[in-house]
C-alpha cells in the first residue's frame, strides 16, 4: 500500500535540529490514549467533520450518493462503513466543515517540495523530518527511495518513531537516516501494553538494533502526569537505568498537553486522557536534573 501523508509541514523547529521541513504518514501501530494526532492513527484517508462550522443545512445528506450521513441533534453524523471517501459532500459544503485528510504523493512530488526549503536546512543545520503516524511501518522502499534521494541532495534526514515497526526496516533505512528520534514511553511492559495497546518488546528491540549499529539517536519521551510521572520519579529511573548503557546523544522531555483534544471530536471518537495532567515546571527541571546527574548529554525540556 502507498504511503498516504496527513501534513507536509514546512519551517518547523521542533522535530530535529534547525530548521525542517516534517513529512506527516498516515497510520500507526500503537494507539497512546494520550495521542495528539488522532487522524493519523488509521492507514486511509477519512472524513474530518468540523461541528462548530456545520450550519445544519443538510445538503451533504441530501447530495451524499451512498446515504452515509445522517441528521442528529442539530448536526449531521457519518456513517463510516457506507463513506466511500468520494468527496462530494466537500464540494457542497458552503461551511467547509468537512475534509478529507490523507493524500497520495510520489517520491519525486515529496522531494519537489522538500528540496524548496533547501536554503533555510543550510543555514539552519536542519533538514527534512520523516514522522507519523509512524513512518517505519509505511512501504519501507518508498521511505528509503525518499530519504536516499534527500541525502543525495545533502539534506540531512530525521527519522521520527515510535520503535514499533520490523527491525528490517530499520536496518533498510539506516545508511540514508542521519539521526533516529526515537520515542520511549514506558518501560514497564504491562503499563505500555495499557497504555498504548503493544507490548514494549519490539521496541526496546528495535533501540538496541540501532544502538549497537551506531546510529545516531535522539531520545524523546512524553512525560505525563498519571502514566509514567510520579513523586518517585519510578518510570523516569527504570528510562535511566534502561538507557544509561547505550550511546544517547540527546534527549528531550515532552510535556504533556492536549491540543490535539478536539480532533477526537472531529473524527467522532472519544478522548480517554481526560485524567492526564502536565508535570509542572519544577517537576520538568526535576526530571531534566536526574538525567544530567546521570552523565546524559543535550538534555532538554520541548522537542
Ligand atoms: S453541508 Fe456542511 S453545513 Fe450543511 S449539514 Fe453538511 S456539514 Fe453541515
Ligand atoms: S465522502 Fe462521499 S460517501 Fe463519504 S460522506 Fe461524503 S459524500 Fe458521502
Amino acid at each position: 500500500m502507498k504511503p498516504l501523508v496527513i501534513n507536509f509541514q514546512k519551517c518547523s523547529i521542533h522535530d530535529g535540529p534547525g530548521i525542517r521541513s516534517t513529512v506527516f504518514f498516515k497510520g500507526c501501530p500503537l494507539e497512546c490514549v494520550w495521542c495528539h494526532n488522532p487522524e493519523s492513527q488509521s492507514y486511509t484517508k477519512e472524513v474530518l467533520y468540523n461541528r462548530e462550522r456545520c450550519g445544519a443545512c443538510g445538503k451533504c445528506k441530501k447530495i451524499c450518493p451512498h446515504d452515509a450521513i445522517y441528521m442528529k441533534e442539530g448536526c449531521v453524523g457519518l456513517n463510516k462503513d457506507k463513506c466511500e471517501l468520494c468527496s462530494t459532500c466537500l464540494d457542497y459544503c458552503v461551511n467547509n466543515a468537512r475534509e478529507i485528510v490523507g493524500d497520495e504523493y510520489t517520491v519525486k512530488e515529496l522531494l519537489k517540495l522538500i528540496e524548496k526549503d533547501r536554503m533555510f536546512y543550510e543555514e539552519s543545520g536542519g533538514g527534512v523530518t520523516l514522522s507519523g503516524g509512524e513512518v517505519m511501518v509505511q512501504d519501507i522502499d518508498f521511505i528509503c527511495e525518499l530519504a536516499r534521494g534527500c541525502r543525495n541532495k545533502g539534506i540531512d534526514v530525521a527519522i521520527d518513531t515510535c520503535g514499533y515497526a520490523p527491525t528490517e526496516h530499520y536496518e533498510k533505512i539506516l545508511p540514508y537516516a542521519n539521526r533516529f528520534l526515537f520515542d520511549i514511553k514506558l518501560v514497564d511492559e504491562d503499563k505500555h501494553k495499557k497504555f498504548t495497546g503493544k507490548s514494549n518488546d519490539l521496541i526496546l528491540k528495535n533501540l538496541k538494533f540501532l544502538n549497537d549499529n551506531g546510529a545516531y539517536i535522539n531520545i524523546r519521551i512524553p512525560l505525563i502526569g498519571g502514566v509514567n510521572v510520579d513523586d518517585n520519579n519510578e518510570e523516569v529511573m527504570k528510562m535511566i537505568e534502561l538507557l544509561k548503557p547505550l550511546n544517547i546523544k540527546a534527549v528531550n522531555l515532552l510535556p504533556y498537553h492536549d491540543i490535539g483534544k478536539h480532533k477526537y471530536t472531529k473524527l467522532d471518537k472519544e478522548y480517554e486522557g481526560n485524567e492526564f495532567t502536565k508535570p509542572s515546571d519544577e517537576k520538568m527541571n526535576e526530571i531534566k536534573m536526574i538525567f544530567e546527574n546521570n552523565n546524559f548529554q543535550n538534555v532538554k525540556i520541548g522537542g
